[in-house]
């Protein structure tokens, strides 16, 4: 998971010991191979409290995320689309509902003799082409119904990052379940990847198409750095 940020190979842990304290450090495998790169080298502790500060971070913008999205959910313009959606759906149905019975009428007519077979099974089949129509877009709509619904409603990823908002310390399963890649650059600085980084960024252009068509004040300082979070390790 902890990479070099120029070579993109794997960082290989070292340890020293200077006046009897031992000290280890993460250092590019390149580098200590062939010296086809530079040192990266980074003290683990130091390390690993910067990704913890990172971790944190990228926690309170998913939380920030999530309010503006429950703040979306409560405009108007969401409140009127799900509702639209929903009449919509409804004119569907009693379209569906019409052509059955006009087709009920058609049967009667040809069993009074009003109209001989021949013309009975022309406008049948027409009745059902209409039929097939409507209901395609009452399914159609009845998809995008769902879909608007759900985007109101929370996210297990999202859930499983707040779970862990207050952990002070960075273990080992916990950085495997949240973190896709470490990247230390030369000059200390790092950069975390996140797992959920395409759901997260999908929820970012929501959001921001939203905010395009709709301008509201965004909370918090209104800034979202996506998935990829950087720091500086001192
Ligand atoms: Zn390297």
């Amino acid at each position: 998971m902890l990479a070099c940020g120029d070579c993109q190979q794997n960082m290989v842990r070292n340890g020293v010991t200077q006046k009897g304290k031992s000290y280890s450090y993460y250092m590019c495998f390149s580098n200590r191979t062939e010296k086809s790169c530079t040192s990266h080298r980074i003290n683990d502790t130091k390390l690993e409290a910067a990704v913890l500060a990172v971790f944190h971070q990228h926690v309170a913008n998913l939380m920030n995320a999530e309010r503006i999205l429950q703040y979306i959910n409560s405009l108007p313009v969401k409140r009127n689309e799900v509702r639209q959606t929903d009449n919509l759906i409804n004119q569907k149905l009693a379209e569906v509902e019409r052509y059955n019975r006009y087709k009920t009428k058609l049967y009667e007519s040809m069993v009074d003799g009003l109209i001989d077979v021949e013309e009975y099974k022309e406008r049948k089949s027409a009745y059902d082409e209409k039929l097939r129509q409507a209901e395609n877009a009452a399914g159609k709509l009845r998809a995008e119904y769902d879909a608007l619904r759900k985007s109101t409603g929370s996210h297990a990823w999202i859930e499983q990052f707040k779970r862990h908002k207050d952990i002070t310390e960075l273990t080992r399963p916990i950085a495997v379940t949240f973190i896709e890649r470490i990247y230390v650059y030369e000059n200390k600085r790092i950069e975390v990847v996140f797992k959920y980084q395409y759901d997260y960024e999908r929820i970012l252009d929501y959001i921001q198409s939203i905010h395009a068509a709709h301008p509201f004040r965004l909370p918090g300082d209104g800034q979202n750095n996506g998935s990829r979070l950087e720091r500086s390790v001192v």
